[in-house]
């Protein structure tokens, strides 16, 4: 053995111990630390040829990395939709790393076992019914493919031929309809081979992003053959919803596979005042729910739920005879692109185990309430002007005045070390978003936020 690596081993609780500090540390100042701060990289360094150990690379990483690192798991993260990482979900993290299980395979069967009993407590926060089997992938974008190549197959089944057979050719020119689809719905229809000029966009409600029913009826009504929509629930700008019952009640006279995207949108399920935007969810073929996000674990991960597993072990299976039989119950190696797989369900069973349903319900009524809160300010803020009603946990706004792009982008490099938000576009008009789904904000976020935009603005006015 390598002789440093022997010293490492050799001290490998101190280490463990060290790396623990470390965390803890840059974990204590992630509300005051900058938010984002400035991007540059540092120099680049060689390759080392001789290595000199753990504690020196984590002395490397703290005084060359660390400080570029932004406050991404704090509390006034607001881009994209960034969820942090509980501390039973760090916890489970850090142990997945610790026993590095590859589970895939019955033969080794402990770690999907763990999988399969966290995604029936998931199916269980949904609402979903135990029609839906879930696999977990690395984020809502694989969520959404493997949902789409699933539904790639039943499109198969209907015209008589198998896609992961023959190739996606045998299916001809494949309508896929959506009202306000994610960017990530056109990268999956790429990937599939089925093309993101498949993707047919369907009218919205006015002034809303949530599908029109009677458009949707109409455009299945105009398909040649089968069909696969894409309902939409928690769309990124305003946080919209599709009526995912009247789009399940149309399968009474129109052929097509239901795909939800609900990635974040799901969460509205924990709480008794939203859980009506999710009613019916649980009517689609195939779901996606991002855990990175509001679930607070760790990046990356996602479940993928489906009613036909059937398809998806078609779609996805990999023979092998090192690998064992098929079986009616496959093993995660036969339904998912990867092959090998960690035991990325850990975290998400560690604090599911930890806060349970109402701690993880306190923590989305909190977000939905501080997005609330933020709302209302810059709705009274005459510099600011919201571009739409704040539904669930994301306020997107722009300034009253004149909302050019550059002065936006000034805005927000402004604010970026008290709050990070992020650029959008609006039926036409710039904005940014600011999205609530981390575990640690709290009211006196909300103000920071508030006050840091305030006196942006005044500055860029
Ligand atoms: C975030 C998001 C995605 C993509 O998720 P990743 O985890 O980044 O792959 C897809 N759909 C919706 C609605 C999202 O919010």
């Amino acid at each position: 053995m390598d002789r440093t690596l022997a010293a490492d081993l050799a001290r490998l609780p101190e280490l463990l111990d060290a790396t623990r500090r470390a965390a803890a540390e840059a974990l204590a100042t992630l509300g005051e630390r900058p938010v984002v701060p400035p991007q540059d990289a540092p120099p680049p360094a060689p390759l080392p040829a001789h290595g000199t150990g753990t504690e020196a690379a984590l002395a490397e990483f703290r005084a060359r990395w660390e400080p570029r690192l932004s406050a991404s798991a704090g509390p006034r993260y607001l881009g994209f939709v960034t969820g942090g990482a509980t501390p039973a979900a760090l916890a489970g993290d850090w142990l997945t790393a610790a026993h590095d299980q590859n589970s895939n395979s019955a033969m080794d069967g402990a770690g999907q076992h763990l999988e399969r009993e966290t995604v029936t407590w998931l199916r269980e926060l949904f609402g979903l019914s135990d029609a839906h089997t879930g696999t977990f992938v690395s984020g809502a974008t694989m969520s959404n493919t493997a949902g789409l190549a699933i539904a790639r197959e039943w499109l198969g089944e209907r015209l008589g031929v198998s896609p992961a057979q023959d190739g996606v050719a045998a299916l001809g020119p494949v309508p896929v309809l959506s009202g306000a689809p994610h960017s990530s719905i056109a990268k999956a229809l790429s990937v599939l081979g089925l093309g993101r000029a498949a993707l047919v966009p369907v009218p919205t409600l006015p002034g809303r992003e949530a599908v029109d029913p009677a458009a949707l009826d109409r455009a299945l009504a105009d398909a040649p053959g089968p069909a696969v929509v894409v309902a939409n629930a928690g769309t990124v700008n305003t946080v919209d919803f599709d009526d995912l019952r009247a789009v399940a009640a149309l399968r009474e006279r129109h052929d097509f596979w239901l795909h939800t995207d609900a990635a974040f949108g799901a969460f509205a399920a924990l709480t008794p005042e939203h859980a009506h935007l999710v009613a019916g969810l649980d009517a689609s073929d195939s779901v996606c729910v991002d855990l990175h996000k509001w679930l607070n674990v760790p990046y990356d991960s996602a479940v993928q739920f489906t009613r036909r597993r059937d398809l998806q072990s078609r779609v996805f299976a990999n023979a092998a005879a090192y690998l064992g039989p098929l079986g009616p119950d496959p093993d995660l190696v036969h339904l998912t692109p990867e092959n090998s797989h960690r035991l990325r369900a850990l975290a998400a069973w560690f604090t599911l185990r930890a806060y349970g349903r109402e701690g993880h319900r306190e923590i989305v009524e909190r977000d939905i309430a501080c997005a609330r809160s933020l709302g209302e300010r810059l709705d009274r803020d005459p510099a600011f002007r919201l571009l739409a009603p704040v539904r669930l946990n994301v306020v997107c706004f722009t300034l009253a005045g004149n909302p050019a792009p550059e002065r936006l982008t000034a805005l927000r490099e402004a604010v970026a070390a008290e709050v990070f938000v992020t650029p959008t576009v609006l039926a036409g008009t710039a904005g940014l978003r600011a999205a609530f789904s981390n575990w640690r904000t709290t009211p006196a976020d909300v103000d920071r936020a508030a006050e840091a935009l305030r006196a942006a603005a005044k500055e860029i006015a």
